[in-house]
């Protein structure tokens, strides 16, 4: 079937084309898109070198199955998830579904061990662009009006939700709130420094709200972002300075705040080199520092730093379990405690994608969305 997709050249640019999508076979699932969020990485992607549908945030609704789908039919909606697990290999039986060691989270580009360059393990037949198969980011490529994905890529959901909060469920809203409960396993009562207040700051935040924690200190350089954060959970917030090198000067507000030789938990979301080791020095003695947003370059630390008993941690996608989780924050939501329509800032049209992207950018959005038939 003939589908619209935000196709990026790698070289910076993107284009809304027509493609086709193939029919569902096997394993497979045809999701019409009706909404995706816009995240980071999608802007990322647009520099990976190669052409690739854009997208790894959605919701949807099933238009068909392969022979082999039991967990979906048509009419079902869904959320899509990018890590997709085999659910057989040792870390998927360690409900480490999220690296799943047959599916690596290993990003399209990646050098390989072999002197290879990863193709994101996509299957690229299933999509044509020109009469030739081209990558979905993540293997679902969301920025579509349609998609054809394994099974283990959507979840099934039956909550009365907007497609626009259901859509940013699975990256940004799964990897803060995933962070703060299902690793760091923030606990009634504890305090919290969370530095960057970005779309997944902002559910680090809820995740530690939800779990009890008596202080959470948001810290950022845009004020707007600080209130922000306080809509959703924040308790106390530092405006940091530009200049504070390594946030030193942060630091000590926090260790005043929270008392205690600094907090129990602190995490770091804005993927800034110079900032890897600044959740350490926030933690007290035995402390859990968390760097959620990947840091993916060499940084110096002063082992000091880990002095004493200290623990840090970067996990991924929140230790997402898809079928486990995305039901717990549907639930949430329903129950009032997880804010999502609150997160979503803007909707945008399909057409207006660069606008979103600048705004993104531009740091206004806690989240910024696509609907497709807005
Ligand atoms: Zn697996
Ligand atoms: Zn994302």
């Amino acid at each position: 079937m003939i589908a619209k997709a935000a196709i990026t050249d790698g070289k910076g640019t993107f284009s809304l084309q027509d493609i086709e999508v193939s029919m569902p076979e096997g394993d497979e699932v045809l999701v019409k898109i009706q909404a995706a969020g816009l995240c980071h990485t999608d802007h990322d992607s647009l520099h990976w070198g190669r052409p690739v549908i854009l997208g790894h945030e959605g919701a949807g609704v099933v238009e068909a199955v392969g022979e082999l789908v039991k967990s979906v039919k048509p009419g079902d909606k869904v959320i899509l998830n990018w890590a997709i697990p085999c659910g057989t290999c040792f870390q998927c039986q360690e409900q480490n579904q999220h690296i799943c060691e047959n599916n690596s989270p290993v990003v399209a580009g990646d050098a390989l061990p072999d002197g290879e360059v990863s193709t994101g393990h996509a299957a690229l037949e299933r999509s044509q662009y020109n009469g030739k198969g081209i990558e979905r980011s993540f293997n679902i490529g969301t920025l579509s009006t349609h998609t054809v994905v394994k099974e283990q890529a959507v979840v099934k959901y039956t909550t009365a939700i907007p497609y626009s909060s259901a859509s940013i469920i699975g990256c940004g809203v799964m990897t803060g709130y995933g962070s703060a409960v299902n690793t760091a396993k923030v606990t009634p009562g504890a305090t919290v420094a969370v530095i960057g207040n970005g779309g997944v700051g902002l559910n680090v935040i809820q995740g530690a709200r939800i779990s009890g924690a008596a202080k959470i200190v948001a810290i950022d350089t845009n004020p707007t972002r600080l209130e922000m954060a306080k809509q959703f959970g924040a308790t106390h917030t530092i405006l940091a300075d530009k200049n504070d090198k390594g946030l030193k000067k942060a630091t000590e507000q926090v260790k005043e705040l929270v008392g205690n030789g600094g907090a129990d938990f602190a995490f770091e979301c804005t993927a800034i080199p110079a900032l890897g080791a600044a959740p350490l020095g926030m933690v007290r003695n035995a402390g859990t520092a968390v760097q959620v947003s990947g840091i993916e370059e060499e940084v110096l630390i002063d082992m000091q730093l880990f002095e004493w008993d200290k623990i840090y941690i970067n996990p991924l996608y929140g230790k997402c379990r898809p079928q486990i989780d995305f039901p717990i924050l549907l639930n949430l939501y329903e129950k009032g405690d997880l804010l999502l329509d609150e997160m979503v800032t803007t909707i945008y049209k399909f057409e207006n994608l660069e606008q979103a992207f600048a705004d993104m950018l531009a740091g206004k959005n806690a989240k910024g969305v696509i609907v497709f038939d807005a």
